[in-house]
């Protein structure tokens, strides 16, 4: 139930091992953060590991290594409430309904700006509410103020800048 905006990100045929925390036991220390071309190399090692985790101490590795592509932009996307990306998405003149999409770094980057500049965001501002729905269950909407709707669009222009420095859309979904 959330939207997050991203750099387009082209992946580059590599990929890498990694566990689920960094205390892992001497295997896997030995194999996480490898890179490899040929995914079959990365998974040999993997189900080596993966065969023998009763010996695992320290314990981060004991549920498995995983495999992750490498793609060349690593930048950190950010990441709203369904709710408050329509809001935003209304608020910088984007049509999506579908709270999925892309554009061009530097037209995102121009409509945050024009609405920055231009718009009203208070008219977007939407209080919170709260729904009971069946058998008693709360659903509670936060909403979203003024000021959360220029943090968040000052924290997407951050990310368009990026993707113009890059040379890449912007994306969502
Ligand atoms: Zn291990």
């Amino acid at each position: 139930m959330s939207v997050t905006f991203s750099i387009e990100a082209i992946y580059t045929g590599k990929c890498r091992i990694t566990a689920f925390g960094d205390d892992v036991c001497e295997a896997a220390r030995q194999a996480v953060g490898r890179t490899f071309t040929d995914r079959r190399e990365a998974y040999a090692i993997v189900r080596e590991h993966d065969g023998a985790m009763d010996d695992c101490w320290p314990r981060d590795c004991a549920s498995g290594l995983l495999i992750e592509g490498i793609y060349d932009v690593d930048a950190e996307g950010v990441n709203f409430a369904n709710g408050n990306a329509r809001v935003v998405l209304e608020f910088l003149g984007i049509d999506s309904p579908d709270l999925l999409g892309s554009m061009g770094g530097g037209d995102f980057l121009a409509a945050c700006q024009v609405a920055m500049a231009t718009g009203t965001p208070v008219v977007h501002a939407r209080p919170a509410t709260e729904t009971v729905g069946d058998r008693g269950a709360r659903f509670v909407d936060f909403g979203i103020d003024e000021a959360g709707i220029v943090g968040r669009v000052s924290m997407l222009a951050d990310l368009a800048t990026e993707a113009v420095r890059l040379g890449r859309d912007v994306t969502w979904g």
